[in-house]
């Protein structure tokens, strides 16, 4: 945990947020500013600053596995939809704990800006 961190605090139920799946090292949660119709955060429980600094092979197949299945049970997984992890400044990272993008409802232009 990281006394500062945003996300850290939501795990630790210091933030209200609307909870959409948890598992023993995932919280998945609602983004508060939604880019689509579905719009969830899937997070490791344990704080990891980007994606760059992840050394858990399996707990990163537990964030893509629980996305995908987020993605099913909000029923955009026959439609589409799109999984983003931005990464450091260029990738648009603006919160400091690693997430997983879900998102669904609408059709995503490629290459995103
Ligand atoms: P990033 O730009 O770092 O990839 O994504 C951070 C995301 O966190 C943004 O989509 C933003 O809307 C979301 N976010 C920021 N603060 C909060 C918050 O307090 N609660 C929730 N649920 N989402 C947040
Ligand atoms: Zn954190």
């Amino acid at each position: 945990m990281s006394a500062s961190c945003l996300f850290c605090k939501i795990v630790a139920g210091e933030i209200p947020t609307t909870k959409v799946l948890e598992s023993p090292n995932c919280l998945a949660f609602r983004d508060i500013g939604p880019k689509a119709p579905t719009h969830v955060l899937v997070i490791p429980k344990k704080h990891y600053t980007s994606l760059n600094d992840l050394d858990d092979p399996a707990l990163a197949g537990e964030l893509l596995t629980m996305a995908r299945d987020i993605a099913k049970s909000e029923g955009r997984a026959d439609a589409g939809y799109r999984i983003v992890v931005n990464t450091n400044a260029d990738g648009g990272q603006t919160v400091f704990h690693l997430h997983v993008h879900v998102l669904g409802g609408r059709a995503m232009k490629w290459p995103p800006g």
